[in-house]
């Protein structure tokens, strides 16, 4: 920076030994400018400003010609406000330093003949605030420039949030209207599913329970065939149905996993009483081996568990011509957490073989392997997609291995919770027996069953079959003839649909349940054509005891009758 000290006396003398000893003080670091009266004095300053030289001091002689120096000093504060003035005057002359401390901010006097260390400490001094100053100025000067600059920022902040704030609200509110919206569609894409579900198993019960029954009577071998080929499409159609509910749910995030308590074995059981008559009518051999080490009974989702296999399983013996279908279940790892412990299932059979290509792509939805125009196999190629999204729905993993012409193996692991309860109470937990479903029994003529159901096809229906497998049965229509019939006979077993007129099913047994007076050995077993997740916690919350699904099949009313009889008998 370049600095400047002014000196101002008309005595030039006097002038010359100020500059002197000043330049003694200060060397080169500062400039001496000298003026030898006020207009000069004025000039000087004027010029230094212009070319930006920096003048924080100037010391002045009070006694001059024209302008006296205190008149002068006020001059020069007017313009330069913060140029430190300094006064040479006599002691006499008090009377001038109190007008320049007045109006020219006087900075110090000095008292003529000044002495040399006071001068150099009055302009050392002089210098140094005028520099602080300064330097306080041009901070000030940056902090005021920081403060607007922070007062445009924050107004601008508060715009941007209000605004942000209110396209947020916004946002939230048609977020709300259209989760509303999205709810209330997947309400009605519930029940519709469940209606759908209900109208069309009601009539395949009908329409396959009576080919069922037809297939057994005297039929000509074409009449025989005709009856097959119904059933086959029957059959075909509803899992097709099933096949796409499942997938719409499990789509929707909607397939809940029921969790029950259930003995392998017996499930194992009911899997071969449904398969092992396919794989014989096929001429396949169909074994079921469930390692020694597996846990008898466990708390999880036997329903989805079933259904993964039942896919499995009816690929394996559809895919297959000759030989052998297999069903192995296996310990993987026992886990510490939970009481859990990861059981392999896996399906092998020795039928038509996947290339390693196929097999990439099979688990994908619609991927059918054959797709000629002369399709040999039935299905819809949505099997193995909810195969997938289910075992990964219960944590598990699923796969194929297969060699092309030799057959398949399809395999999964999940883990499943063991149940607490390590003695089974089911008389077929342990062993199964496949054989034994070939034939009717004979204990069913001393068990007293009825029968409510109010669809008169299906009542039939359940009747034949009953009597088909030995059994005989009472048949009401709705559940307040129930309730009636109830009170004045005791039996072993009601078969009771759920969706009837004017008492349904799980009103009935629910009042049955609640009056002490009556049976309450009697076993309840609900039918419902609904298949929908929640159904079997809602027959066993108002106190039935199992459930069976329509459209019914025959192996299963047959294996959970004897199931029951079976519990009863060792009761
Ligand atoms: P779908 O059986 O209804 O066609 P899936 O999803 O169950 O549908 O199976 C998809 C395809 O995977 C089948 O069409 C078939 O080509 C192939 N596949 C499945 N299981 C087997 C098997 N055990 N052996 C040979 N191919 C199979």
């Amino acid at each position: 920076m370049n600095i400047t000290i002014l000196c101002i006396d008309d005595e030039r003398l006097i002038l010359l030994s100020l500059r002197d000893q000043l330049t003694r003080i200060f060397g080169s670091d500062y400039t001496i400018a000298l003026a030898e009266s006020g207009e000069e004095a004025l000039a000087v300053l004027s010029d230094l400003e212009e070319s930006q030289v920096t003048v924080p001091v100037v010391i002045c002689d009070q006694v001059m010609p024209k302008l006296s120096g205190d008149r002068l000093l006020s001059q020069i504060h007017a313009l330069y406000p913060q140029t430190r003035t300094v006064l040479l005057t006599g002691l006499a002359q008090l009377d001038h330093v109190v007008y320049a401390v007045n109006n020219a901010n006087l900075y110090r006097y000095l008292s003529k003949p000044w002495n040399e260390i006071d001068l150099e400490l009055t302009v050392r001094e002089a210098i140094r605030s005028y520099l602080q100053d300064q330097q306080l100025m041009f901070q000030n000067a940056a902090l005021s420039q920081a403060n607007r600059q922070l007062a445009v920022l924050n107004n601008s902040l508060e715009q941007q949030v209000e605004q942000r704030t209110a396209e947020l609200r916004e946002q939230a509110a048609a977020l709300l209207i259209s989760k509303e919206a999205a709810e209330v569609a997947n309400r009605a894409k519930s029940e519709f599913l469940a209606n759908m579900s209900h109208e069309i198993r009601t009539p395949m019960t009908a329409i396959l329970g009576f080919t069922q029954l037809l297939e057994m009577s005297n039929l000509d071998d074409q009449q025989q065939e005709y009856v097959q080929r119904i059933t086959r499409s029957g059959e075909n159609l509803l899992s097709i149905i099933n096949d796409i509910l499942d997938l719409s749910k499990l789509e929707a995030g909607k397939l809940e996993l029921e969790s029950t308590e259930f003995v392998l074995a017996d499930l194992i059981y009911n899997l071969t009483g449904i398969f092992q008559p396919q794989a014989i009518a096929k001429g396949l051999r169909f074994s079921a081996i469930v390692a020694p080490e597996v846990p008898p009974r466990f708390v999880d989702s036997a329903n989805r568990l079933v259904q993964v296999l039942t896919n499995l399983l009816s690929n394996a013996i559809k895919f297959t011509a000759a030989g052998r279908v297999t069903l192995k279940v296996e310990v993987e790892q026992t886990l510490e957490q939970d009481n859990q412990v990861v059981l392999r299932f896996s399906v092998e059979d020795n039928g038509i073989g996947i290339t390693p290509t196929d097999q990439s792509r099979i688990f994908e939805p619609f991927t059918q392997v054959d797709t000629s125009s002369t399709r040999q196999y039935e299905g819809t190629g949505l099997g193995l997609t909810i195969c997938r999204k289910i075992v990964q729905l219960m944590n598990g993993k699923i796969g194929v291995e297969s060699t092309f012409g030799q057959g398949s193996t399809f395999w999964f692991t999940i883990a499943l919770k063991q149940s607490q309860r390590s003695k089974s109470t089911a008389s077929n937990s342990t062993s199964v027996h496949p054989d034994s479903l070939i034939s009717p029994t004979a204990v069913g003529s001393k068990t007293r069953i009825l029968v409510v159901e109010d669809n008169e096809f299906n009542q039939q229906l359940i009747i034949r079959m009953l009597k088909y497998l030995g059994y005989s049965a009472d048949v009401v229509s709705n559940g307040q003839e129930a309730l009636t019939q109830l009170a004045t006979c005791t039996y072993d077993i009601v078969l009771m649909d759920c969706q009837m007129p004017i008492l349904d099913g799980y009103e009935t047994a629910r009042l049955f349940r609640q009056d002490q007076d009556l049976h309450q050995q009697t076993v309840i077993i609900g039918l419902t054509a609904h298949a929908m997740v929640g159904d079997r916690n809602k027959c066993l919350e108002v106190g039935m005891d199992d459930y069976i699904s329509k459209p019914i099949k025959l192996e299963v009313l047959k294996t959970r009758l004897e199931y029951w009889i079976g519990s009863r008998a060792e009761a």
